[in-house]
């Protein structure tokens, strides 16, 4: 959902009252959070624009995460892995730069892509090439989609690969039969005598969120456009639960997402009435806090933001198009 068709990212079939705070948020949720930064710990930057790159600067966010993940059609080979991997660590992090936003990411298999075991046996032998690179601040996105047998062989694996390394995990949970799923997930990391504190649960919602936090896991959430999770639930999970080892993402990928969801979501919470110190731990802390635990996050290189030069070339390449001069394309 791109940010200059105004769509805020809620569905509300609440009161009169509550459309009218959803359009007022719509227009003007940059008001909300002037001064503050964020920190989106899920989102699919390879699948978006540079519209969304300096819409994110522009509203505030300083750093990202971007796990591995499903492109929406199954690879054919490990070649295809390689190549993606090496984006996440060297193209997309650069062009991330581009637009002064810090980009991490986090490298594994992810859980649909287990099932094509003969790949998946090829896609293991790689992970440790890439795991142990610069700006990789976890294994993940790993964990169920199915759940089905081969899901839970290459989970287990990945969870020794990351015990092995001393990295954090970034847990997809699957979105069909999602309570079972999270248990059995937390289960298993613990099975593997995983820190729960180096372990982030992702995809939360009322029904999964308070064992998360009760068995000392962290609770991330997706705030989804029109379905799911929305901000307006964010809110009242915030308000319920508090802010210990919560924290918010856009989950913005090639899908109906929105990467404006983690600034529009403390744009709400401001409204309505949640202390600015919890809303700073949800919508920036506590992911640094916990995939800083990896060793690669260095807050100073993007708390005051980053300095810019598009005049930078990575491999001989440049986000700039024939006539653009270096900076005049970004507002700052
Ligand atoms: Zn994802």
């Amino acid at each position: 959902m791109c940010q200059k068709e105004g769509n805020f990212p809620s569905h509300f079939e609440g009161t009169e009252e509550e459309r009218m705070i959803a359009g007022k948020l719509d227009a003007d949720f940059r008001d909300y959070i002037k001064d503050m930064r964020f920190f989106d710990p899920h989102i699919h930057m390879t699948s978006r624009t540079t519209d969304d790159y300096q819409a994110l600067a522009e509203a505030g966010v300083r750093a990202i995460i971007e796990p591995a993940f499903w492109l929406g059609q199954p690879r054919t080979g490990v070649s295809t892995f390689k190549d993606y991997y090496n984006s996440l660590i060297g193209w997309e992090r650069f062009r991330s730069s581009q637009f002064g936003i810090k980009h991490y990411c986090t490298i594994g298999l992810n859980s649909r892509e287990a099932n094509n075991e003969a790949l998946a046996e090829q896609v293991m032998e790689i992970l440790p090439l890439y795991i142990y690179k610069e700006g990789v601040v976890g294994v993940g996105e790993i964990g169920f989609d199915d759940q089905t047998e081969a899901e839970e062989r290459y989970y287990r694996l990945q969870l020794e690969l990351a015990k092995e390394a001393a990295l954090p995990v970034q847990v997809h949970t699957p979105h069909r039969d999602k309570k079972k799923g999270t248990e059995r997930s937390m289960a298993i990391a613990l099975e593997h005598g995983l820190d729960p504190g180096m372990v982030i649960i992702d995809h939360n919602n009322e029904e999964t969120v308070k064992s998360v936090l009760d068995q000392g896991f962290w609770a991330a959430f997706t705030i989804y456009p029109f379905t799911k999770m929305g901000n307006e639930r964010m809110v009242e999970i915030v308000k319920k639960y508090g802010s210990e080892r919560i924290m918010v993402n856009s989950a913005a990928d090639w899908g109906i997402s929105d990467p404006l969801a983690v600034p529009k979501t403390a744009a709400l919470m401001k409204i309505k009435g949640i202390q600015e110190d919890d809303i700073i731990k949800v919508t920036y802390q506590n992911a640094i806090d916990a995939f800083a635990q990896s060793g690669q996050i260095l807050v100073s290189e993007f708390e005051d933001g980053m300095k810019i030069d598009q005049s930078l070339k990575f491999n001989g390449n440049t986000i700039l198009r024939g006539g653009q001069s270096p900076d005049n394309i970004l507002i700052r």
